[in-house]
């Protein structure tokens, strides 16, 4: 091949690789470009608030979840469905009932439970809340939501877990009462675990800016150790 054809091939396969999804600005005031609709991509999850639409994310994000599908799918073969709440909609932007969720980085998903229960997925919000009057719910699964954290932070780029302030406690006694703080995976899990209020219900995802997504606002690095 001539130079200039190769020129060519390797433009076409730059441009067909930098026309992928795109994350642009920050999480709170942002967009998303060519977004991937989990529905369309057939990813499975159980996916709750159908009627919302909020299917959409980064390639990086829809890859996310999809592999924690798998995580859990082989990791515990009687678990629930990985139930996905709120990504983004369609071309992003702001959301109802949300600060984020605007460019395709962030997801909301249910903890993993012991009685396995999946919730409808026409719900007009979840169904089932994790903590009572500051006790955290024994039907949430600790060891199984811990262990898919630690998955997720040594494999994917993901920059902040948030969580409710009882079920970060929740999951720092149980990492101390099984000796889980002298393994860097658990302890890099539980320094990614946000303490944020409104997630008695759901744990939320948000991920790093994508290399490729030069207008990507990143936001300030999570400070070292486990935060317990
Ligand atoms: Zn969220």
């Amino acid at each position: 091949m001539k130079l200039s054809g190769m020129i060519l091939v390797c433009a076409l396969i730059f441009s067909t690789y930098t026309n992928a999804s795109e994350a642009i600005g920050y999480y709170s005031s942002g967009k998303l470009k060519d977004g991937d609709s989990i529905i369309e991509r057939g990813t499975p999850v159980h996916k709750l608030f159908m009627q919302r639409g909020r299917f959409f994310g980064t390639q990086i994000m829809q890859d996310t979840i999809s592999d924690a599908a798998d995580f859990v799918r082989q990791t515990y073969p009687d678990a629930e469905q990985l139930q996905i709440g709120d990504i983004a909609q369609k071309g992003g932007g702001v959301l109802k009932e949300h600060g984020s969720h605007q460019n395709g980085l962030d997801a909301d998903i249910v903890y993993l439970t012991k009685n396995k229960k999946l919730q409808s997925q026409n719900a007009a919000f979840w169904e089932e809340e994790f903590v009572k009057n500051g006790v955290v719910s024994e039907n949430l699964d600790l060891e199984r939501s811990l262990n898919l954290f630690r998955y997720l932070v040594t494999t994917h780029p993901v920059e902040r877990i948030f969580v409710d302030v009882a079920i970060k406690k929740a999951f720092c006694t149980y990492a101390k009462k099984n000796n889980l703080l002298t393994d860097k995976d658990y302890v890099e899990a539980l320094r990614r675990l946000r303490v944020e209020d409104l997630h008695t219900n759901h744990f939320h995802m948000r991920l790093t800016c994508p290399k490729t997504d030069m207008s990507c606002k990143s936001q300030a690095a999570v400070p070292a150790g486990s935060g317990c």
